[in-house]
């Protein structure tokens, strides 16, 4: 079915283009033009739905709440029930593209699903884990658990497990070079991998069409993934001067994951002494860091770490706003960051992240213009969202939509 909006200003995910008209046919966006002269501002705008590089969608969808044995002691059909719904609420609040980084078989089958047009949702990217005995991975499972996600443990290993999630339909891959906050026993500081482990899962997963995302909090760790030569860092808390000129020179994505942090320090409730008391000495280093890398260069993209439980879906406006506030950033470089350049990071820059002839049709259509004032990038402002063509929230004539839950 072909869809034209008539009147809208177009911010494009890296330039404004003034009032036009967009046409896009199922999927695909078939003519961005300048209006007609005549054509009366409908004071409203469409910019790209945003995209996330950093989620978790495999997460209770109906309470939101911090039990770590649900996902081990729920069976995968049911499971994957929950990612769709995660994946859906999240594109209803603008969010139409989703990397999912710590994906089995149920965030697969939906992935397929979504892609085969058979239901409603964002585009999903998937990235299978390769974690060691004992690392972040792993110690989200209780040790004595019998059914566990795999690990892998020697090079020889670690390139099978990168096969495996080959051949199941994975995108790209996890890596961990560091411990993590909320991971069980765990330790931010005890390595995960030896190097040589590191490079040869990344050896694999590129001899396989496959891209690699680096866990990393520590600085040993930032330089480990530096040197393994992964294609994006996650969270990299703890980079020196150093690393921040390396990073931003190699033009390696960074997700900074902001808000989740915020929120581990202040949840008492549903958070273990053990992991606040991590998250707050991370925080020193985060405090730190910020608006040192943003100033110099470091190529942040959208990536929140969202589980629907300490950031959820729906949050990713809040934190574009708080990326800018706290990178120094203008509204525009913060909105490239959570659009074009978030697709350019997880290799969907011909896919999605613009709106431009021949891309997908993934499209916000807010009250505002987020790109001169971040404050007006607000589920609040939406009025529509197009996912895949299709309209999946509100409608274009522009009706405030009853507030999102
Ligand atoms: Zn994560």
């Amino acid at each position: 079915m072909q869809t034209t909006v008539r009147g809208v200003r177009v911010w494009d995910g890296e330039e404004e283009l003034g009032l036009s008209d967009v046409e896009w046919l199922g999927d695909r966006l078939v003519a961005v033009t300048p209006s007609a002269t005549d054509t009366p501002d409908s004071g409203l705008s469409l910019i790209p739905g945003l995209v996330d590089t950093h989620v978790h969608l495999d997460t209770d969808a109906v309470t939101a709440r911090a039990d770590r044995n649900w996902a081990i002691v729920t069976p995968p059909e049911e499971r994957s029930l929950h990612v769709l719904a995660q994946a859906q609420t999240a594109m209803r609040h603008g969010v139409t593209t989703l990397r999912d980084l710590a994906s089995d078989p149920t965030h697969f089958a939906v992935s397929r699903i979504l892609d085969a047009e058979l239901l409603t949702g964002p585009r999903l990217v998937t990235a299978g884990p390769v974690g060691m005995t004992a690392g972040h991975g792993d110690l989200f499972t209780p040790p004595h658990y019998p059914y566990r996600p795999p690990v892998a443990d020697g090079v020889d290993e670690c390139r099978k497990l990168v096969r495996h999630w080959a051949r199941a339909g994975a995108h790209a891959i996890k890596v961990y070079t560091s411990g993590g906050v909320l991971s069980m026993g765990d330790r931010v500081e005890w390595r995960n991998h030896t190097d040589a482990e590191l490079a040869a899962t990344v050896d694999e997963a590129h001899a396989l069409g496959m891209i690699v995302a680096a866990h990393s909090h520590s600085s040993i760790g930032i330089d480990r993934a530096l040197a393994a030569d992964v294609d994006s860092i996650e969270h990299a808390t703890d980079m020196t001067q150093r690393q921040m000129d390396a990073i931003a020179e190699r033009r390696i994505p960074v997700a900074p994951t902001l808000l989740i942090h915020d929120r581990l320090k202040t949840r008492v409730d549903d958070v273990s002494a053990d992991a606040r008391e991590k998250s707050a000495a991370l925080e020193d280093a985060r405090a730190r860091t910020l608006r040192e890398a943003g100033e110099r260069g470091v190529r942040f993209v959208l990536g929140t770490d969202a589980n629907g439980v300490f950031t959820r879906f729906g949050d990713q406006m809040a934190e574009v706003r708080i990326m800018a506030e706290r990178l120094g950033w203008d509204a525009r470089r913060a909105l490239i960051a959570a659009t074009s350049d978030a697709a350019n990071a997880i290799g969907l820059g011909e896919v999605t992240g613009r709106i431009r002839v021949g891309l997908g049709a993934d499209m916000v259509l807010p009250d505002g213009r987020p790109w001169d004032d971040i404050e007006e990038l607000d589920t609040r402002r939406i009025r529509a969202v197009i996912s895949r063509g299709r309209i999946v929230s509100g409608d274009l004539r522009g009706e405030r939509l009853p507030r999102p839950s």
